[in-house]
């Protein structure tokens, strides 16, 4: 007794105290990007902070990635869902290297794990070892299945190391599988749009991102097409955006977002998150993070981002500040881009307009949501214009 006695006051004391938040006035964080800038060669339409590198810089690299990854699991609570590793190419990343990057990263919370990868990156002992690291899903650059297609992208790889790559992805036990696509490429024909199609759709991957190319300032593709090498065919885009949507919805893919179609159950939840407005934060140079009202990017430069982490201080970047008003409005652009729509209560102030939308066979309202139909989305971002 004479023992318990100071025990069970000083267990009533801090029972009446406030818990002490290390955080305070954040949410956790429950997505994580992570961005490796090295590409075995940069394609001319490219406008990602992206070069080309050497095994031990990209070691030196990683280093770094992980004097961020301390500096801010230190600064924010952080119990991560989705966990994204883009780029550039990540699947180039030594092994040994990505291993302790990987490992840093853990545990993370029933986590979607994804790795971005290009065809000719990947091999058996690679795709072995990221799964067995926890990466349970690859987002494959294949961009088409045409070999002109192909050349005029920049793209090093050949339709053969496509089938070669998901052979050796499954064979790894990788079921969840993405393959992007481009389409309205200079000199790319419906027809040509059509066979890639049906040939991806062959393969069977949960997941297919069928993207339009735009013309990115500070790009070869950019200037080509200022110096009038090339021109944008506005009806040709839109007839493979129809030809994408039948074919795909016919094979059972559910378009939930403009770009992206996925088995039932197959949605990628990282993008999910970013399309809903929620936190994230990102590691590596040119990389964004968003918490809260405050929204920064790292500077695009792999050099001063290392000798910054290495030096002890933080990586350069630029910050700016968010309002409340310009967060709802990004949740209404992404969202209008959605098979999720927005709550009509958003948009309620503006119901004759979205009455119209609605009669012109542009969108839905059920349930108190309000969708763009697959037609509309074709106009989402003209459309979220009426409305912000
Ligand atoms: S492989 Fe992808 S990230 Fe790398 S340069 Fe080409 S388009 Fe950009």
């Amino acid at each position: 007794m004479l023992y318990l006695f100071p025990m069970a006051l000083a267990l009533l004391s801090s029972a009446r105290r406030e818990p002490i938040d290390p955080y305070p006035g954040l949410e956790t964080v429950r997505h994580l990007y992570v961005h490796t800038p090295f590409c075995a060669t940069v394609c001319p339409y490219c406008a990602f902070y992206v070069h080309t590198g050497s095994a031990a810089e990209m070691r030196s690299f990683v280093e770094a990635l992980l004097l961020e990854w301390d500096r801010l699991r230190r600064t924010y609570p952080i119990a991560a869902r989705t966990l994204y590793f883009g780029g550039g190419t990540p699947s180039l990343l030594p092994l040994d290297a990505f291993r302790r990057l990987a490992e840093a990263l853990r545990p993370w919370e029933s986590v979607e794990a994804t790795l971005e990868a290009n065809p000719r990156t990947v091999t058996p002992e690679k795709a072995a070892a990221w799964r067995e690291l926890g990466i349970g899903r690859v987002s494959l650059g294949v961009q088409s299945l045409d070999p002109a297609v192909l050349r005029t992208l920049g793209r090093r790889h050949r339709p053969r190391d496509v089938e070669r790559t998901m052979a050796v992805l499954r064979e790894a036990g990788f079921e969840n599988i993405n393959v992007d696509l481009i389409f309205g490429v200079p000199g790319q024909s419906i027809a040509s749009w059509k066979e890639t199609l049906e040939g991806v759709i062959a393969m069977a991957p949960a997941h297919i991102s069928a993207y339009e190319l735009t013309y990115e300032e500070d790009t070869p593709f950019f200037e080509a097409r200022a110096a009038g090498v090339w021109r944008e065919d506005e009806e040709r885009s839109i007839a493979m955006y129809r030809e994408a949507w039948s074919l795909l919805e016919a094979a059972g893919y559910r378009q939930y977002e403009i770009s992206n179609y996925a088995r039932p159950g197959r949605e990628c939840l990282h993008n999910q998150g970013y399309w809903m407005g929620d936190d994230y934060l990102g590691l590596g140079p040119g990389a964004f993070s968003t918490v809260g009202l405050r929204r920064w990017q790292n500077r695009r430069h792999t050099g001063r981002y290392v000798a910054a982490l290495s030096a002890g201080r933080e990586p350069p970047r630029e910050e700016e500040g968010l309002s409340e008003e310009v967060r709802r409005r990004e949740r209404l652009m992404l969202g209008l881009r959605t098979s999720r729509g927005i709550p009509y209560s958003w948009i309620e102030g503006e119901a004759e307009r979205a009455r119209a939308l609605i009669g012109q066979g542009l969108a839905e309202l059920s349930d108190g949501t309000f969708r763009l139909t697959p037609e509309g989305r074709l106009l989402a971002d003209g459309i979220a214009g009426l409305f912000v």
